[in-house]
């Protein structure tokens, strides 16, 4: 199933995608359905079977097209969980810019961060410029982990059923803010408007295998990054036992995964986005996630 938040009648409504790309409002459908995605994912088990119900199939929604899609959960509980270098060629990308003073090899952990939940923007929302602050501004594709069942010490062989679906991640970054304050790359990556999510939420039962995904990015049209889930170095599994380690992990809960190698930082020469850019960040099976950058002055 393909879940969505979208604004309808001026507030935020949980929605479903139906067969006919038409999206409905969950509470339309299921009396008393909670209209927030997190309380959604906490009462899952029980509204599945009820949207799966037949009956339904005649309720009439609103074109996708003309959904005003919001972020599939506009504002998460907790800061988003990051995974940094979790493609090799992108470790390997990164090598010279980081010095000596930067890892150098890959590590026996996943490097671990987080981006503020304020920074969390839906599909063709705007993304702001960081100049006059920054001149550095790059895109990152990343496939987005959504947490369905709370659990602390999760087994590795356990975590994919701790899942309650994917989404698809701009982890976007201001690359000479992120290596300024102590290493710590967590102002750089938290800009407002900065973490865009979406377009929905395809859930875990569509997407037995997260590791077999092709990842790509297009600015203005032309393909940045190429790649395939397959060449994580810590796949989704490993990831959620590693973060759920001492630390118990919430329903809504979002987990980025990493970026494959053509980030901009590291293009020979460097590339950076400007206003009036577009990025589309696409994972077959998932979705496509658009947006335009603008002037910093010119967000709201
Ligand atoms: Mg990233």
């Amino acid at each position: 199933m393909r879940l969505v938040t979208f604004r309808m009648d001026g507030r935020p409504r949980a929605g479903v995608i139906g067969p006919d790309d038409t999206v409905s409002a969950l509470d339309d459908l299921v009396p008393g359905a909670p209209a927030d995605m997190v309380s959604v994912i906490e009462r899952w088990d029980a509204l599945a079977p009820q949207l799966r119900d037949p009956a339904l199939s005649g309720v009439a929604g609103i074109p996708l097209d003309r959904a005003r899609l919001l972020a599939p959960i506009p504002r998460p509980r907790r800061n988003v969980f990051c995974v940094g270098w979790n493609y090799a060629e992108h470790f390997e990308e990164g090598r010279a810019q980081r010095g000596a003073a930067g890892a150098q090899e890959i590590p026996e952990h996943p490097a671990l961060f987080t981006k503020s939940a304020s920074a969390v923007v839906g599909p063709d929302a705007p993304v702001r410029h960081p100049a006059p602050h920054s001149a550095e501004l790059d895109w990152e594709v990343e496939l987005a982990v959504i947490v369905g069942m709370a659990g602390r010490d999760i087994r590795e062989r356990d975590a994919l059923g701790h899942v309650f679906g994917y989404t698809v991640a701009n982890d976007v970054s201001v690359r000479d803010w992120q290596r300024r304050h102590g290493g710590q790359w967590f102002k750089g990556k938290s800009f407002d408007t900065h973490c865009p999510l979406g377009p929905w939420i395809v859930t875990a039962d569509e997407i037995p295998d997260p590791q077999t995904l092709d990842i790509w990015s297009r600015v203005n049209g032309e393909t940045k990054q190429s790649s395939n889930t397959r060449h994580m170095v810590f796949p989704v599994a490993r990831i959620v036992a590693e973060l759920s380690a001492g630390m118990a992990l919430e329903p809504g809960d979002v987990i980025l995964t990493g970026t494959p190698p053509g980030v901009g930082f590291a293009r020979k020469p460097p590339e950076f986005l400007h206003p009036g850019d577009v990025m589309e960040m696409g994972i077959d099976g998932i979705g496509v996630l658009r947006n335009r950058v603008v002037a910093y002055g010119d967000a709201t």
